[in-house]
């Protein structure tokens, strides 16, 4: 069998409406919404020993929440990646415990490769022969190393600024590639103009299929898991087009549906302070984000002016009780450079966003003393060592 037993289809965010069948694909017939995929949660029976049971440590060891068997997958072991306790940080802070849950030792260096496992397996599942997205790097790495293990064609689009090593390991996993000039915009509206001439192109693109975010879910399925199935405080997720934070929120409902984990935590969307729809949408009290004009900060990754899922994101941080914090370049470089000279790890620039906004809570004294406070690393430091280091040498080190 394929396909989980449990997997009826999908539910509209927007509308509500259901497509029922397990080849659902794009976005909702009725009104172009986000489509989620849908279980029949009763069916499962999941219980913490038998999770414990089992050997492998990849993302589909939790195939009762995912839409396809193991044995279909698409997969090269992502997840299983450390929930690595900062007692440093956690000091600093004046809370009980910090962890960092490191998605930067995925098999491409960041947490896209769940969703892009996923999303390539429904491809697969459909027959396409080609995938295809606008990425600003880490998922269309991601998307490329997937596509090849599938016997697939990708073609990605990034903008000229995504990074070197994004790009050349596009190539390197035998990719098309198609380096627009300027923005994600750009490159995203180039992608656009080619979907719209190739019809066995596939969409992997987070947000436009149920597929990419159901895999994301399982980051959060993990940390529960190392955390003794408590549910943690705070999470604070890095936030481009904010499908993490909607990916999280699901991932937390249904674990607390099954009796595994209880609530959710709050959740906080981390921006880079030049280019934060999500946070200004959250700070200014409105239902709905609008398009950041002029985007410009150092943090390309989730440098996302228009996101896709910035209201659903918006809706996973009010119902949740969290919030959104907008990071100044220079202290989000300063978070990710201080947590490899001090904790030993290495985070992303952009997810130095993640740092910089637990400090910005600890002074708003939005904090608790006995919080367990989780910062999501979503993607490989070494992909940032340029930035990084410029960080030390701007300041005379
Ligand atoms: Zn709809």
């Amino acid at each position: 069998m394929e396909t989980n037993p449990a997997f009826t289809g999908a539910r509209c965010t927007a509308c509500d409406a259901t497509v029922d069948g397990d080849d659902v694909a794009g976005r909702c017939p009725s009104c172009g919404g986000v489509l989620d995929a849908a279980y029949e949660l009763d069916a499962v029976d999941l219980e913490p020993t038998t999770l414990a049971a089992r050997t492998t440590r990849s993302q589909w060891r939790y195939h009762e929440l995912l839409p396809f068997s193991p044995e279909a997958a698409v997969t090269t072991m992502e997840g299983g990646t450390p929930l690595v306790p900062v007692p440093s940080l956690a000091e600093e802070l004046g809370v009980a415990a910090v962890y960092v849950k490191d998605e930067g030792r995925n098999p491409t260096g960041t947490i896209d490769d769940r969703g892009q496992s996923v999303a390539v397996t429904a491809a697969k599942r459909a027959g396409a022969s080609d995938v295809a997205l606008a990425s600003t790097g880490d998922d269309g790495q991601s998307a490329a190393a997937y596509a090849s293990r599938a016997g697939l064609d990708s073609h990605t689009f990034v903008p000229s600024r995504a990074t070197f090593t994004n790009k050349a390991m596009v190539n390197v996993h035998g990719g098309d590639m198609s380096v627009v000039e300027g923005r994600i915009d750009a490159a995203a509206s180039a992608f656009a103009d080619a979907v719209a001439e190739h019809d066995e192109w596939h969409p992997v693109q987070a947000l436009s299929t149920p597929y990419p975010h159901e895999g994301l879910k399982t980051a959060y399925v993990e940390i529960a898991e190392a955390l003794d199935w408590e549910t943690p405080d705070r999470v604070i997720h890095p936030t481009g087009r904010g499908a993490g934070l909607h990916a999280f929120r699901k991932a937390a409902r249904e674990l607390d549906a099954l009796g595994l984990a209880s609530g959710t935590p709050k959740l906080y969307a981390a921006q880079a302070e030049g280019c934060a729809p999500i946070v200004r949408a959250f700070e200014e009290g409105r239902e709905a984000y609008e398009p950041w004009d002029a985007p410009d900060t150092i943090c390309g990754r989730i440098e996302i002016p228009d996101p896709a899922g910035g209201n659903l994101a918006l809706d996973a941080i009010r119902e949740t009780g969290g919030g959104a914090v907008a990071a100044p370049d220079p202290e989000t470089l300063e978070g990710a450079t201080s947590l490899a000279g001090t904790a030993g790890l290495e985070l992303s620039a952009s997810s130095g966003t993640a740092v910089a906004a637990a400090y910005a809570l600890a002074e708003r004294g939005e904090l608790d003393a006995d919080d367990t406070l989780v910062l999501v690393n979503a993607g490989a430091g070494s992909k940032d060592d340029d930035v990084l280091r410029s960080h030390l040498m701007s300041k005379g080190i």
